[in-house]
C-alpha cells in the first residue's frame, strides 16, 4: 500500500524542464517545475504567445499531472508537495501555472530571488504557497523527510535534496558545479549524500560532452580577466550577464573599480544585486529602457537617489563608463551613436549560445557597429569528469542520470545504473535490473537526442 513509486514527466534528455514525481501512499513529492528552453524552436513566441497551461500541455511543453496545475483537474485524496532546487527558468518556468494552494518547498535565497524578480523583472508573478527553508532543514511531509543541501551553481539558493521514504532513499542533485566560487559546498553535498546512503541518485549531466574544464574560465578568474579587457579598451565597454546570478555582477563591480571608469547598471539588475548584499557604491543606473521599469524599480531608484544615465548622455563620453547592457537594449547603441572600437563582453545570459538564433543576430549588430565581441563567462554546470567524481563519492545503489542531451554519457563502470524512461512508473523491484554501464553504452551519440 505504502510502496514508493516514482516517474519522470520531463527533463531526462533535455537541458532542464525537470519534473519528477515520487509517490508514497497518499502523498506525492514533485520537483522541479521547469520549462525547457529551446530558442531554436520555442513553439510559443511573441507572435504566438501561450494563453495558459492548456496551450503548453497541448504542445507537449508542460506535463498533464492531475491536481497540479490550474487546468481544472483534481487529484482527490492526494497530498502534494512541490520542491524547487533553484531559480533558473528551466526549473521554475511552470510555477506561474501551479495551483496556488500547493506548498512549494525551496531555499530561502531562492524565495528571495523569485520575489525580487517579481518586483522588478520576470518572476513567477503568482501568489504561491512558498515554504522557504534554510540549508540543513528537514521537512516532514507524510511519509517523506526532505533535507535541503547547499550546492554551488550560478544562482543563489541552489539546493540538492536528500529524500527519505520508509522504503527507499533518493538524492536529487539539482544543478551543480565544482569550478565555481564555492566548490566546497558541492564537495560537502557529495559527502552528506554518501553518508545518507541513497538507493537512487538523480544527477544532472548538462556538460556530458565536456570531459573536463579545459579552455573554460573559473568563476574566481573572471574579475582579473575583466580587468585586462577594461585596461585594453579604447572606447565604450558594454556587458550582459544573467540577472539571476547577482554574484557575477560583483566581478564587474570589482574590475570596474580598478579601471577608473564608472559602472552603469540596469535598474532591475541593480535591485536584485542589492537584495543579495551587493554594494553599489560609486555606481549609477543605466536609464536605457527606463520606461519599462516596474513601479517598484522606479521607486527604488528614486529613494536611493541614484544618478540615472540615459543613452543620449553617453554620446561622446563612452570611454568614461562600463555599461550593463542586455541583448534587448542593443537598439540603444543607435541613440548613443556608439563609437567604433568599443567592446561587448558576453558574460553568460541571453543569448545563451550559438544554438540560440539571437546569437547570430548579436554578432551582426556587433559587426555592423564595429564592436569587439569578448566572452568572459563561466558555466553553472560541472564538466563530465566532475559529475562522475561526485557520483563516485556518493556511491548510490542505483544511478539515474537526467538533465542532459546525452544522459548515457553519465555513468561509472563501478556504479549500477538504470537509464530513466518517460511514462514508466518505477518501483523498488525495478532497481534489481540496474547494472554498471559499459564504455560502449556511454559513448557519445552522433546527433544529440531531443
Ligand atoms: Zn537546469
Ligand atoms: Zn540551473
Amino acid at each position: 500500500m505504502n510502496q514508493v513509486s516514482w516517474q519522470f514527466y520531463r527533463g531526462i534528455d533535455t537541458i532542464g524542464g525537470t519534473v519528477i514525481e515520487i509517490r508514497c501512499g497518499d502523498h506525492r513529492l514533485v520537483f522541479d517545475m521547469g520549462r525547457i528552453f529551446n530558442p531554436a524552436a520555442p513553439v510559443f513566441d511573441a507572435v504566438n504567445p501561450a494563453r495558459g497551461i492548456h496551450d503548453l500541455q497541448a504542445m507537449g511543453i508542460a506535463p498533464r499531472i492531475p491536481g497540479l496545475f490550474d487546468d481544472g483537474t483534481d487529484a482527490p485524496g492526494l497530498h502534494t508537495l512541490v520542491a524547487i532546487s533553484h531559480s533558473h527558468l528551466d526549473h521554475t518556468g511552470l510555477l506561474p501555472y501551479l495551483r496556488t494552494e500547493l506548498p512549494v518547498l525551496l531555499h530561502e535565497d531562492t524565495y528571495r530571488l523569485l520575489r525580487a524578480l517579481d518586483d522588478v523583472l520576470d518572476g513567477p508573478h503568482r501568489p504561491l504557497n512558498y515554504q522557504p527553508q534554510p540549508y540543513g532543514s528537514v521537512t516532514e511531509f507524510g511519509p517523506f523527510r526532505i533535507t535541503l543541501v547547499q550546492v554551488d551553481h550560478d544562482t543563489p539558493g541552489a539546493s540538492a535534496f536528500l529524500i527519505e521514504t520508509p522504503d527507499l532513499k533518493f538524492v536529487y542533485s539539482g544543478d551543480l558545479r565544482l569550478h565555481g566560487a564555492h566548490p566546497e559546498w558541492t564537495v560537502q553535498f557529495g559527502e552528506l549524500a554518501r553518508a545518507f546512503g541513497p538507493d537512487v541518485l538523480f544527477i544532472e549531466g548538462t556538460r556530458a560532452l565536456n570531459e573536463d574544464n579545459t579552455g573554460m574560465l573559473f568563476e574566481g578568474e573572471l574579475a582579473d580577466k575583466l580587468s585586462k579587457v577594461l585596461k585594453g579598451a579604447q572606447a565604450g565597454v558594454y556587458f550582459s550577464y544573467y540577472p539571476r546570478h547577482p554574484e557575477r555582477l560583483h566581478s564587474f563591480v570589482d574590475a570596474v573599480r580598478r579601471s577608473g571608469r564608472k559602472l552603469l547598471v540596469q535598474a532591475p539588475h541593480a535591485y536584485i544585486y542589492e537584495a543579495f548584499g551587493g554594494d553599489l557604491d560609486g555606481c549609477a543606473i543605466y536609464g536605457g529602457g527606463m520606461e519599462q521599469w516596474t513601479e517598484t524599480a522606479r521607486r527604488w531608484v528614486a529613494e536611493k537617489g541614484f544618478e540615472v544615465v540615459r543613452p543620449q548622455d553617453l554620446q561622446g563620453r563612452e570611454s568614461t563608463y562600463v555599461v550593463n547592457f542586455d541583448y534587448d537594449r542593443f537598439r540603444d547603441w543607435i541613440d548613443i551613436q556608439v563609437a567604433p572600437g568599443g567592446v561587448f563582453v558576453h558574460s553568460n545570459g541571453s543569448p545563451l549560445g550559438p544554438f540560440d538564433p539571437a546569437w547570430n543576430n548579436m554578432l551582426v549588430w556587433l559587426e555592423t557597429l564595429h564592436l569587439q565581441f569578448v566572452s568572459v563567462g563561466s558555466t553553472g554546470h560541472g564538466a563530465r569528469g566532475d559529475i562522475l567524481s561526485i557520483i563516485d563519492t556518493i556511491q548510490p545503489r542505483v544511478l539515474m542520470p537526467i538533465h542532459s542531451l546525452q544522459p548515457q554519457r553519465i555513468g561509472l563502470p563501478t556504479v549500477n545504473r538504470l537509464m530513466p524512461q518517460y511514462g514508466k512508473v518505477y518501483r523498488a523491484d525495478d532497481l534489481a535490473a540496474a547494472k554498471p554501464p559499459t564504455e560502449d553504452e556511454m559513448a557519445p551519440v552522433e546527433a544529440p537526442q531531443r
